[in-house]
């Protein structure tokens, strides 16, 4: 059988869009140069949405169980104690559908996604296998889920978009011992020190595990950070020796950078390989999941339903702007974090004198593609309900279109899409509309005030996906 895609790295990205691409039946290949999954410490957080994502590619619940979902937020606190900023928390389940922030173990997480390629005989798993050059790849797509340093990218010829951020970071997992009252103590949610003598960030990952990320300071040698003599003391304030062991630790160089040009012809890129950002809003990899849910539809229309090459030029115009918006936010926040000079923190934490500011997430739209133009929430993440019967809305629609709101304006559509008459009413009236067009990924292709709005978004729809 041809390759449809053929897809570099196996990561936490790449091996989503396996699932999800073999789930639509396409012939998917995936090659990563190593066998084992990635040991150092990186990703610990994800939120609802990409929840909602793995949702979509039936592993939801599975990787509920190895991950701590939190209704908490996220502190930044200065060198005395006091609350600076904070990105509020979400109650029960979020506008997803799911606990708004979930805490976990990126080597569990791969193993998950991995494991849930062997649900699809369409999918074919090389580990141990580098790819050496596109060229040697038969296949009609080829995407580079392949992480910074990619190899794809290079093919491509992509230009960095440099964002400002680069500083070198000590990351750490401990695993404490429960008994242990200072570990009693620690808080449930994360906190960012915005001490200008040593930042750090503190987080409950989940079971015994926790992570500190360390900023490195002037002088600091990267190779001995994590050696007892010198780690210990910098975790003075929290633990010592007797609390916890240091499980595994890293020095990494934090950077802020989009690349521009992420398709070239049969050549695209998702993930690492297309965008880098700090840390300190847990997005990178949330980042590259939306890009393997926004790639894996278009893709699955081209190979299985005829849409035009052309449809995957909007992958770049839709998702470049998205996730530029998350990366600028985690390097200004990055700048009150980041802050070494005690002069300039002092002034800083007076301007929160006033009191702490609080933030949420971005909701930021897609940028221009397969939707129209529009105010949100057109080109955001329609809210998943959950639908009378007790099931989540996106479980009544599958990887398909679908039309939802006031079931009158709904006939005669003249596209394949699950009709869902009666949902999300009460979010369209928000925004002062009767029916909405989702996507597959659940994005908002079009609202309509009347039924004669819907029709004219539903012909533009065809017109978009008509076969070249
Ligand atoms: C300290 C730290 C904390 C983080 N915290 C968070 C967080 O809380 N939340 C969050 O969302 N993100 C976080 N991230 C970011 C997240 O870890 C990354 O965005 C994510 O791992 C990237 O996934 P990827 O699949 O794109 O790339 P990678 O995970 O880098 O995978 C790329 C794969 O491609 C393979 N490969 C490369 N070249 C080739 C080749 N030529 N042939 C074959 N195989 C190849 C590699 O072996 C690798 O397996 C954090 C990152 C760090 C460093």
């Amino acid at each position: 059988m041809p390759t449809d895609v053929a897809i570099i790295g196996c990561g936490p990205v790449g091996a989503l869009l396996g699932n999800l691409l073999g789930a639509a039946g396409l012939a998917v290949e995936i090659h990563d140069r190593d066998r084992a999954i990635h040991p150092l410490p990186r990703a610990v957080h994800f939120d609802g949405e990409v929840m909602r994502i793995f949702q979509a590619a039936g592993l939801a619940d599975r990787l509920a169980a190895t991950a701590r979902p939190s209704s908490k937020g996220m502190e930044f606190v200065n060198a005395g104690g006091r609350t600076l900023m904070v990105r509020r928390g979400i109650e029960g389940p979020g506008p997803h559908g799911w606990a708004g922030n979930w805490y976990f173990h990126q080597p569990l997480l791969e193993e998950v996604l991995r494991d849930g390629l062997k649900r699809y005989p369409n999918v074919r798993l090389q580990l141990g296998h580098e790819v050496g050059s596109v060229d040697d790849l038969d296949a009609r797509f080829v995407v580079g889920c392949d992480g910074a340093r990619s190899l794809v990218r290079q093919a491509i010829g992509s230009t960095p978009i440099d964002l400002g951020l680069h500083q070198p970071w000590l990351v750490v997992d401990l695993l404490c011992n429960p008994d242990s009252p200072r570990v009693q103590a620690l808080p449930d949610h994360t906190v960012q020190l915005c001490d200008p003598a040593r930042p750090m960030t503190v987080v409950k990952v989940g079971g015994a595990r926790r992570r500190w990320e360390i900023m490195l300071m002037p002088g600091d040698d990267p190779a001995n950070m994590a050696t007892p003599d010198v780690f210990w003391p910098m975790m003075a304030r929290w633990l010592g020796p007797d609390d916890a062991t240091l499980e595994r630790s890293a020095v990494y160089t934090f950077h802020s950078v989009v690349q521009q040009g992420w398709r070239r012809g049969r050549l695209l890129l998702a993930g690492d390989s297309c965008h880098q950002t700090p840390p300190f809003l847990g997005q990178g990899m949330c980042a590259g999941m939306r890009d393997a849910a926004n790639l894996a539809w278009k893709l699955a229309a081209i190979v299985n339903d005829g849409a035009p090459d052309a449809l995957l030029d909007t992958y770049e115009s839709e998702r470049r702007p998205h996730v530029a918006s998350f990366i600028e936010l985690a390097v200004r926040l990055g700048a009150v974090l980041q802050e070494t000079d005690p002069a300039a923190a002092a002034e800083r934490d007076r301007r929160f004198e006033a009191g702490a500011q609080s933030f949420d997430f971005p909701q930021p739209q897609l940028g221009p593609g397969v939707r129209l133009d529009g105010p949100p929430p057109v080109g955001t993440a329609f809210p998943q309900p959950q639908l009378s019967g007790g099931r989540l809305m996106d479980e009544a629609i599958g990887a398909r279109f679908a039309v939802v709101g006031d079931g009158a304006l709904m006939h005669d559509l003249g596209i394949d899409a699950v009709r869902l008459p009666g949902v999300g009413l009460d979010v369209l009236a928000r925004h002062g509309v009767r029916a909405a067009i989702l996507r597959p990924d659940r994005y908002v292709f079009a609202v309509a005030r009347d039924a004669a709005e819907l029709a004219a978004a539903a012909a533009a729809l065809t017109t978009m996906l008509k076969p070249a």
